[in-house]
């Protein structure tokens, strides 16, 4: 990987160009006109014509046969905002690292690893309730929603979220309340929980009233203390923030009650490239660090994306100047249709070992996997195991599950030939597992 060279002061410049204005079908769209949330997601792209309309000239046979084969393989419908399709840099789009996160091609895709799964972290298994993942004794994930302002094609929840597509029928469902209320309910009985995680979906999705009810509901259960509204949208949407009043008012609202019970109100939100940061971000986290509410990021580690220390160490300096702490960078989770994102646990555990060191501490990302089976979050070098020549890591998470041992594999195609044969028989691929396996006491 190397030593970083970064030019110093490179992560303070945003762009405000008229960048939109490349794209033939958006060539007249004025500043004012693009500033609107409202235009935004009235003209996010959501179907293949779309992507040939808007793209005129530039859509070249070659390029929307690559897209039609990729539509028809992605477990991902396509939903793309104005801002980030126009960010693409349509001259190459097959290198460009915002146009892989949101619009998969045919050329692109790998196959699975044997080991993947839909539903890579369990949360359905961990579910007491409809919407909820109750892992942990404190903490708790809720998802009122499947419905996101833009479909990422590497979602870890692709078997739910954004309605079904050619490869995969989903059972996505939208914001109901009645579900709502029996999560409340629930929690109302579980007085070790602290910590709710709104996710999704997207939290941008909720309308203003939604968002409020959710908020104001949670906040009013004693034993919780803090909320944490999820959502990509500061990194792909930041129009949102600046010209929603009425959506940024409900947050405000949620915030100001939450502190004046001396609670939590935070936003989570998933820039994974410099590129989606611009003047635009920059202005819409004004908004939000002058309404005094936190946000912290957390970023998919993903190939031809941000696996390279330049990027990373960019990417934390310009969310650090943003306000933004950049809070977690994620292994990619082994689902469908992905193995083409995902690294090694070896790179990883060198880009953050690269980062660590290039600013302050509490504002240096920590690198975790997120382990299959729903052993939670652990940090990249805290493995019991890894057998980097199979590929196969072993962890324990002692608090989560003192009883289970947990397995991370590395992409296939990574390993030496004679391995990648072994991992493509079954009897051997469980040989492997079982000696990784045997290293660990249980
Ligand atoms: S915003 Fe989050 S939930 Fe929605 S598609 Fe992207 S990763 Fe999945």
């Amino acid at each position: 990987m190397g030593v970083a060279k970064i030019k110093e002061l490179e992560h303070r410049l945003f762009r405000d160009d008229e960048f939109w204005k490349k794209i033939p079908g958006w060539a007249a769209v004025d500043r004012e006109t693009f500033r609107e949330h409202t235009w935004q997601l009235r003209n996010s792209i959501r179907k293949f014509d779309q992507v040939k309309s808007v793209l005129g000239k530039l859509a070249t046979p070659e390029l929307m046969s690559d897209i039609e084969a990729g539509l028809k393989r992605t477990p991902m419908n396509i939903r793309i905002t104005p801002y980030i399709f126009s960010l693409i840099n349509w001259e190459d789009p097959w290198n460009d690292p915002l146009r892989k996160q949101f619009l998969p091609m045919g050329s692109q895709f790998l196959d699975d690893h044997p080991m993947h799964q839909a539903d890579s972290l369990s949360e359905d298994e961990d579910s007491p309730v409809k919407l909820l993942t109750h892992r942990y004794p404190d903490k708790v994930l809720f998802l009122p929603t499947t419905i996101c302002p833009v479909y990422c094609s590497y979602c870890t929840r692709s078997r739910i979220i954004g309605g079904s597509t050619e490869s995969v029928a989903k059972d996505s469902y939208g914001a109901n309340k009645k579900y709502w209320d029996d999560v409340f309910d629930y929690l109302r009985t579980q007085p070790k929980v602290e910590d709710v995680v709104i996710s999704g979906g997207d939290s941008y999705m909720l309308t203003p009233d939604q968002l409020e009810y959710i908020g104001m509901e949670l906040l009013k259960i004693p034993h919780i203390r803090r909320i944490r509204y999820a959502t990509k949208g500061i990194a792909i949407f930041p129009q949102k923030i600046i010209t929603d009043g009425e959506w940024m008012m409900a947050l405000s609202k949620v915030h100001q009650f939450g502190k004046s019970y001396g609670k939590q109100v935070v936003i989570h939100t998933h820039f994974s490239s410099p590129l989606e940061i611009t003047k635009w971000s920059q202005r819409a986290m004004e908004r939000l660090f002058h309404e005094g509410i936190t946000v912290r990021n957390q970023a998919v580690l993903q190939v031809g994306v941000n696996d390279s220390v330049e990027v990373m160490i960019q990417l934390t300096r310009q969310l650090s100047f943003l306000n933004i702490q950049p809070y977690y960078v994620y292994m990619h989770d082994m689902v469908p249709g992905c193995e083409h994102f995902r690294t090694t646990l070896r790179e990883a555990i060198e880009l953050e070992k690269a980062v660590r060191g290039t600013t302050a501490g509490f504002n240096t990302p920590t690198f975790v996997c997120d382990l299959p089976g729903g052993g939670g979050k652990r940090h990249v070098a805290s493995y019991e195991y890894y057998h980097e020549e199979y590929g196969i890591s072993v962890w324990k998470a002692p608090y989560v599950k003192p009883d289970q041992t947990f397995l991370y594999f590395d992409p296939i195609h990574k390993l030496a030939p004679e391995i990648q044969k072994r991992w493509h028989d079954e009897s051997e691929r469980n040989k492997m597992i079982e000696e990784a396996k045997s290293f660990v006491k249980s």
